[in-house]
């Protein structure tokens, strides 16, 4: 879970994407993985972390303590630089694979403004995310959508 946060956060600063506005999407499927898209060419590629440093990053120091529940702002110093090091010093094609660059056709997401009353909750729900069961429409948590 922290890993994958990394990996946004450190993308998202970098690209200027975020959530909020948009042109970032989760998928859910729980890899280390990026597709980025390039809007203005309608062109796509996928960036993968490679799980080649992986036993070494299980086994630092950090990781140790991170797995033992040290929040990682309490993890000394030395033990984080170790852990950046380790991955900064890499080659890269031990850190990440680059798929090709393939087209990909852009349709601007909608910007939504509408919501509806859940039937289970009563709650406002964006449009999109409302599901139809049984005929009633509700959010992903009262239709039964999230586990
Ligand atoms: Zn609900």
């Amino acid at each position: 879970m922290e890993d994958r946060k990394l990996l946004v956060d450190t993308f998202a600063f970098h690209g200027g994407c975020t959530f909020g506005k948009g042109n970032i999407e989760k998928t859910g499927e729980g890899r280390l993985a990026l597709t980025l898209v390039d809007k203005a060419a309608n062109r796509k590629v996928r960036v993968a972390y490679r799980p080649t440093l992986q036993p070494r990053i299980k086994a630092s120091t950090f990781m140790r303590q991170r797995t033992a529940g040290v929040p990682a702002d309490q993890i000394p110093d030395a033990d984080q630089r170790e852990l950046v090091d380790l991955l900064w010093e890499a080659p890269e094609g031990d850190v990440l694979t680059v798929g090709d660059v393939v087209p990909a056709a852009w349709l601007e997401p909608e910007e939504v403004a509408r919501f509806a009353v859940g039937l289970g909750c009563g709650e406002l729900v964006a449009e999109p995310y409302l599901r139809v069961v049984a005929g009633e429409q509700g959010c992903l948590a009262c239709s039964g959508y999230l586990h």
